[in-house]
């Protein structure tokens, strides 16, 4: 019997010439391919800029240092997502601060966040759940008010819609990031992105992937002319993304549209299939949005959720769970934080079951995905 996994990459020949064009040319990291990716990535969603990194996780770390999030500051996010929205909180010394979920949609609820208000929050960094984006402008409204930086942890929703706006615009937010780990809407093998509109961050964002350093002399402290001469402005880091996993990239990025086209005509077939079964709950789409279909996660009925798992798991359907809230993690019960704190999130939790979905998943897997399943029902 084939095992079907949850999501998996989207590779094909056009991808591995592309790759191979840059092994054989003379730069394989720092070289043309990087600007190139950053400049398609940036028109695609309609932002000013954009900022390859290595990964999501350190796209979110510069993000938080640039926003300026200093040790005792809150950061309000949500703990329905991946331990890494919440860590990059941490590595700038500030304190996560988790808001409490929708019952409908999973994503993180603004009247929650009103309520996580303090004196010492500083951003917002909501996670456009399962690649459905997030009630964008109910968190910008409240972050106008407060003087709150937002940063959208956008790894799911790459190719998304809000308002008629692609996700990555930052319409609605002062940065916005990605993933290009592979089971993200695109890949890089490892990869990520920051896109913003404001110069000031941009330059910032540069410098913090590469050490905090600067060879622009319009921006040098010291008065040194001589050519080999460059400053260190900002404790920086490598986070870097080389020539080779731009040129993949990029042409991932060409291939983006069909990708979210296929995500969405699988998930339609399972909204028409699975909305004849009892004991379950299908995932709810809100109006003025699209999405990018990252996840499709259904809720089970009752207390049968480990059992309906288990059995789909034997019988090779590649079933996930997203997510173990954050907080419910031993080093975040270490930290303090306690079970009950979010309890919309964790009666999710008790009850998701995420299904396959990737862009080459054919038919006839995602029937046999549906047969299984009400199989165990
Ligand atoms: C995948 C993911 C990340 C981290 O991205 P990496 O590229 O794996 O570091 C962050 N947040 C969310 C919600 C993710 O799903």
């Amino acid at each position: 019997m084939k095992y079907i996994p949850y999501g998996r990459h989207y590779i094909d020949s056009d991808d591995i010439k592309e790759v191979t064009k840059v092994l054989r040319s003379d730069w394989i990291t720092q070289g043309p391919k990087i600007e190139e990716f950053e400049e398609k990535l940036a028109h695609y969603c309609g932002a000013k800029y954009a900022v390859v990194v290595s990964s999501g996780t350190a796209a979110l770390h510069i993000a938080c240092l640039v926003a300026g999030i200093k040790p005792g500051e809150e950061v309000i996010t949500t703990p329905v997502t991946f331990v890494a929205s919440a860590n990059c909180i941490l590595y700038c010394g500030g304190k996560p601060v988790f808001a409490d979920i929708q019952e409908d949609t999973a994503n993180i609820d603004p009247e929650e966040i009103r309520k996580k208000i303090t004196k010492k929050t500083k951003a917002i960094i909501p996670v456009h759940y399962a690649g459905q984006p997030c009630d964008l402008k109910e968190i910008q409204e409240i972050a106008k008010r407060h003087n709150l930086t937002v940063i959208e942890d956008a790894a799911h929703a790459l190719g998304a819609e809000y308002k008629g706006s692609k996700i990555g615009s930052c319409k609605y937010s002062d940065m916005t990031i990605f993933s290009f780990h592979p089971l993200k809407s695109i890949t890089t093998g490892e990869g990520g992105a920051i896109l913003t509109n404001s110069k000031e961050y941009y330059e910032k964002l540069i410098m913090f992937r590469q050490h905090g350093v600067t060879k622009d002399r319009t921006k040098f402290k010291f008065n040194n002319d001589a050519n080999w001469y460059y400053e260190m402005h900002y404790l920086g880091y490598n986070y870097r993304l080389t020539d080779i996993q731009c040129a993949l990239g990029l042409s991932q990025l060409r291939k983006l549209d069909k990708f979210i086209k296929r995500r969405r005509q699988i998930a339609q077939i399972y909204n028409k299939e699975l909305s004849k079964l009892d004991g379950i709950e299908l995932p709810v789409g809100k109006k003025g949005v699209k999405s990018a279909r990252h996840l499709y996660t259904i809720r089970i009925k009752g207390n049968k959720r480990r059992k309906i798992f288990e059995a789909l798991r034997k019988r090779g359907i590649g079933v996930h769970l997203h997510y173990i809230p954050v907080y419910l993690q031993p080093y975040y019960q270490q930290l303090g934080y306690r079970k009950g704190a979010c309890p919309v999130a964790e009666n999710y939790y008790n009850r998701a079951i995420t299904l396959p979905l990737y862009p080459k998943m054919r038919d006839k897997d995602v029937k046999s995905v549906v047969r299984i399943l009400s199989n165990t029902l």
